[in-house]
């Protein structure tokens, strides 16, 4: 596939081979840009947020909603195209896809809500006689830097409302996965976007990241990704609007009148889905010791019954990760706990890029695998004794993006809700669940500033007030 760069397709001899995980076959190769191409980019850019700014709401919202429905008609390959480059199980690329088209609606249906809004300037005593009201107005070039994992919903959730707010956005896809942002690219001009609206760039984020965030051109960059990079570009961003959605090592906590059978249902999903490659991803188990061997009775055999292989066989619940090497790091820090004294219970090793599916218990917290993102198909399971010491040891993390509490006492809900530091709290269910319409992002190190479309154009606008001073 081509890059779109100051309004036109364009190749490159240095390129970037982009493979299929499970077998390591080469899908399509992308252009490898560099300072030149970034450059090029930068200047368009500049212009096309003159032309983008006088798009009016109808415009803006007429083209998303197009683009959403040729999203929605084309499912099947955004599907199988996720799938692919990604590793994720057909049935997931299918449900991003399904995912994107929401997060392209809502951004579409937030193009015509945008609004200020009048202020009460006389409410002040020496402000009779004037009129104030504010103006949101587009930030100008949104530089839009994604990660692997969700390599079309989340590009989606950067593009749609950078568009709806009406800016000009520089996407620049994981070098992993850079495919789905290309199709986006294509749909969207297909839908009526003007060139100057959208430019995708993919190289690497080592060799063009630092300078794409530096420049003064770009007025606003969202990230997602891992908290290094994103402190990375908090350093070199300089004085502009930034977004950070980053890691976590999420918390869900089991208290002793849990339903076992639930549990572990969910946890088998909620730890597991797209092989634990989900910033939400249920990671850290704190389990009353109570149940904690009837949560661990539970668990496994669901955990055992995660078939693994070929992600685009219908049958297979989990694929490989995104490369061999991510899934050799997840061996490592497991078998470091378990060097430790830690406990494997179910699954554990590996075969190519596939982790098989992990439960480890007798995790003590400053073990790896409970300390850092495994961002992996495993669980690391710990016991407490009270609900104080569950939170507590919860929130005993630089993370704070997602944490869950099994339990029907309410006291107990309530006071996970106000003590746990996270940005999204799930009662009766794991860390990992979200809708696109709902506000999503972190707290601590997991990031700033929200996504959902309704949220994240707020973000991609600035907010002006004006005042008229009236004679009477
Ligand atoms: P990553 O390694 O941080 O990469 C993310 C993006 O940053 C890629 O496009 C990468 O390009 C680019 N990049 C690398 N160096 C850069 C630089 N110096 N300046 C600008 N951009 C640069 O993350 P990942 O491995 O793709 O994704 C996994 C991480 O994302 C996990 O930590 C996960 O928790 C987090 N995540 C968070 C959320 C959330 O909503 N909070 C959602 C999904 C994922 P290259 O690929 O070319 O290196």
């Amino acid at each position: 596939m081509k890059n779109f760069v100051a309004g036109a397709w364009i190749d490159k001899p240095k390129k970037i081979e982009v493979t299929n995980p499970f077998d390591n076959s080469v899908i399509d190769t992308v252009p490898r840009a560099d300072a030149g191409d970034l450059e090029k980019a930068l200047a368009f850019a500049e212009r096309g947020a003159k032309v983008m700014a006088k798009l009016s709401s109808y415009e803006r919202w007429k083209i998303l909603r197009k683009a959403a429905d040729m999203m929605a008609a084309r499912n099947e390959e955004l599907g199988q195209i996720i799938s692919k480059e990604e590793g994720k199980i057909i049935a997931e690329g299918r449900g991003e896809a399904n995912r994107a088209v929401e997060t392209m609606m809502g951004s579409a249906e937030e193009a015509k809500r945008l609004h200020g809004e009048t202020v009460p300037l006389d409410a002040d005593p020496t402000g009779s006689n004037k009129l104030g009201f504010t103006l949101r107005v587009p930030c100008g070039v949104v530089a839009a830097i994604a990660p692997f994992n969700f390599p079309l919903n989340l590009v989606c959730h950067k593009v749609g409302p950078a568009l709806a707010a009406g800016n000009t956005v520089i996407i620049k896809p994981a070098s992993d996965t850079p495919l789905s942002a290309i199709k986006l690219t294509e749909i969207l001009l297909e839908a009526g976007l003007p060139p100057e609206g959208i430019q995708c760039l993919t190289g690497s984020g080592g060799e063009i990241g630092d300078a794409l965030v530096a420049d003064r051109r770009v007025r606003k960059v969202t990230f997602t990704g891992s908290r290094e990079i994103g402190e990375r570009i908090c350093r070199t961003a300089g004085i502009k609007k930034v977004t950070m959605e980053l890691g976590s090592n999420s918390p869900v906590i089991v208290m002793p009148d849990a339903d076992m059978e639930k549990v572990a249902t969910v946890l088998a999903m909620t730890g597991y889905g797209n092989a634990g490659q989900t910033c939400i991803s249920t990671q850290r188990v704190l389990t009353a010791k109570k149940v904690y061997s009837d949560l661990l009775s539970a668990l496994k055999p669901k955990v055992e019954a995660l078939t693994t292989g070929n992600q685009l066989d219908e049958k297979n619940k989990v694929g490989p990760m995104v490369k061999e090497s991510e899934a050799v790091r997840v061996d490592e820090w497991i078998n470091e706990a378990v060097s430790g004294g830690a406990r494997l219970v179910a699954g554990g090793g590996r075969r190519g890029a596939i982790y098989l599916p992990a439960v480890v218990a007798d995790v003590h917290p400053d073990m790896r695998i409970s300390r850092d993102e495994l961002f992996g198909p495993a669980v690391a399971v710990t016991p407490f004794d009270t609900i104080e010491e569950a939170i507590a040891l919860a929130n005993d993390s630089i993370y704070g993006l997602a944490a869950g509490i099994f339990t029907d006492n309410v006291e107990w809900a309530m006071k996970f809700a106000r003590e746990a530091e996270a940005g999204n709290l799930h009662v009766n269910w794991g860390s990992q669940w979200r809708v696109d319409l709902m506000p999503y992002g972190g707290l601590k190190d997991s990031g700033f500033g929200k996504e959902g479309p309704k949220y994240a154009v707020n973000e991609m606008t600035e907010l002006k007030m004006v005042v008229f001073h009236l004679n009477s």
